[in-house]
């Protein structure tokens, strides 16, 4: 994994590898070798490489990489034997990738692909991830950019580490970050975490996200709600901790009421009202108990799944091109 750059070129240009996770997205994948051709072709000084990772693609995705690997010498595809996920087909790429620096990109154009030119020469500058960060988010619901403001500003407040906000997996990445990245295999990668847990030098590059070129989106709300969990099981164990103190204060305050009445019963004698408060009370406790419990369960559910020790993504086969 941790090879020299694959630099052999007499005149020291740096390579770089565009990753592309790609999924059921034959109505694009054309369209963007088109376009990146084009703005590569702007780029004398580096070496590039095209890796497309088929994440397991049931459309005619296939076919048309195969084809364009065929007229393009740059391009290389790795296959995963089956859909692992976006973050688990990043890896994979990250893990066969051999040059100076990787750029992660969709394929679906809504990274523009000109902004490879500002992010190569910050990486002149010495940055070691540059990334590009949304200055708006238009054609997104004011409950979907609400919700996700009050859900990074919680996380952030109860984790140590820097977690960016707009911001995706559009980015550049040095060797040394590359190198770092693939050591932490977690199976339930919340990279948005992992890319300000390793440090280095950051580089930030605003830039206006574009609507889908064709295609749909793979994401709906349960699955938006998965990740949103696995953010705070993956980097805080806050929740944990919340549910100890709430069981601190209920308990203290049940017991400073225990007291209250039996120290009542004892000098004004029994008194059998209070069915409702009793409910209430119980009812109460019942869901403060189940969301304890829920807590619990999404840790020791990710124990559960760590400790397998799986590989995060199965390999069917890698085609590798000729980078130039
Ligand atoms: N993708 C993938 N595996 C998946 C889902 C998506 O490799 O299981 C790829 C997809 O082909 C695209 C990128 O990840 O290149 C972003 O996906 P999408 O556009 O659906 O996400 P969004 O842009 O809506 O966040
Ligand atoms: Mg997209």
């Amino acid at each position: 994994m941790t090879e020299p750059s694959a630099g052999g070129d007499d005149q020291l240009r740096r390579t770089v590898t565009l990753l592309v996770p790609v999924f059921d997205e034959e109505e694009v994948v054309d369209r963007f070798h088109t376009e990146v051709s084009a703005v590569l072709a702007g780029l004398h000084s580096y070496v590039f490489e095209i890796l497309f990772v088929d994440d397991g693609s049931r459309d005619s995705t296939p076919e048309r990489l195969a084809r364009l690997a065929l007229a393009d010498p740059r391009v290389s595809i790795l296959r995963l034997s089956r859909n692992f996920g976006k973050e688990s087909a990043m890896l994979a790429g990250l893990d066969v990738v051999a040059s100076d620096a990787v750029i992660l990109i969709d394929v679906d154009l809504q990274d523009p692909p000109a902004l490879i030119v500002e992010m190569l020469a910050a990486w002149e500058e010495g940055y070691d991830d540059v990334y590009a960060r949304r200055r708006t988010r238009a054609g997104e619901s004011a409950v979907k950019r609400a919700s996700s403001r009050w859900y990074y500003r919680l996380l952030q407040r109860t984790t140590r580490i820097e977690i960016q906000t707009d911001t995706g997996d559009f980015r550049l990445l040095d060797r040394r970050c590359i190198d770092v990245l693939v050591r932490l295999r977690e199976s339930e990668r919340y990279t948005k975490g992992l890319y300000s847990w390793i440090g280095f030098r950051k580089k930030e590059i605003l830039f206006d996200r574009a609507p889908r070129a064709a295609g749909r989106t793979k994401w709906n709300y349960p699955r938006l709600m998965g990740l949103a969990v696995d953010g705070f099981t993956s980097f805080t164990t806050t929740p944990l901790r919340i549910s100890t103190f709430l069981g601190l204060i209920v308990s203290l305050a049940a017991f400073i009421y225990l007291v209250v009445i039996l120290l009542r019963t004892i000098f004004f004698g029994i008194d059998l009202a209070g069915y409702p408060s009793m409910m209430a009370v119980i009812l109460f406790l019942g869901g403060v108990q189940l969301i304890s419990l829920g807590i619990i369960g999404e840790y020791v559910a990710r124990i559960f799944t760590e400790s397998k020790r799986r590989p995060v993504y199965v390999v069917q086969e890698h085609h590798r091109g000729d980078p130039r």
